[in-house]
């Protein structure tokens, strides 16, 4: 929601009440998180990089990824990072009744065994979202896309407005895929140097750690 105005976001956030946005403003901590792996050459690549500045993140994984790459996935807690359900075949919520999609994020879990649920696409409908709280997860969302995938934008016109609008508490999307590769190699380590020079430190999201 980084593209509205602080008055139009806060209005966003009391309607969608019990959505994640962001972690507490009060302290210079940030969260970085991660949709759409695990991919067996990305992945790695990601991982690298938050080992060179000792950051950790969170990531939100699809089950069917995690199914091809056992071996990536369990790096991620090994490494000591989080993880979250992305359901199990990237499924629009708006696209799709709330029976199926319960379906396929409980078939995400078979694999991924965590409370934490970032819809794909950012779109959940209230009816599937209220479904899924009664469940126990909690929603993830974000308060800065990196636009890492988005093929129109270049990797300058990321890492800007990623700097323009990092602040405490934010959470932070970027992609371990395919389409996202080319331009995270350009804007991770200048991102990853930005933070550590602001003095930023990183946590992964917890499942009661952060306010809502
Ligand atoms: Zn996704």
């Amino acid at each position: 929601m980084h593209w509205y105005p602080d008055i139009i976001k806060e209005w966003f956030s009391g309607l969608f009440s019990g959505y994640l946005w962001h972690g507490s403003r009060n302290d210079k901590v940030v969260y970085i998180t991660f949709d759409d792996g695990p991919h067996p050459v990305v992945t790695p690549y990601v991982l690298q990089e938050l080992e060179r500045y000792d950051f950790k993140a969170t990531f939100f994984c699809i089950g069917d990824c995690v199914q091809r790459h056992t071996d990536i996935y369990d790096l991620l807690s090994i490494k000591g990072h989080s993880v979250g359900n992305h359901t199990f075949h990237h499924l629009n919520s708006w696209k799709t009744t709330t029976t199926s999609y319960l379906e396929d994020v409980d078939l995400a879990n078979s694999v991924i065994n965590s409370p934490l649920f970032r819809p794909p696409y950012g779109r959940i409908t209230p009816k599937t979202a209220k479904n899924l709280r009664v469940q126990g997860y909690k929603i993830v969302l974000w308060d800065v896309l990196s636009g890492d995938f988005d093929k129109d934008r270049t990797a300058a016109s990321c890492l800007s407005n990623l700097k323009k609008n990092t602040r405490n508490g934010s959470i932070i999307v970027f992609h371990d895929s395919e389409k996202a590769f080319e331009k995270l190699k350009v804007i991770l380590p200048d991102y990853f140097r930005f933070l550590k020079s602001e003095g930023y430190e990183t946590a992964v999201i917890k499942h009661t750690a952060l306010t809502e």
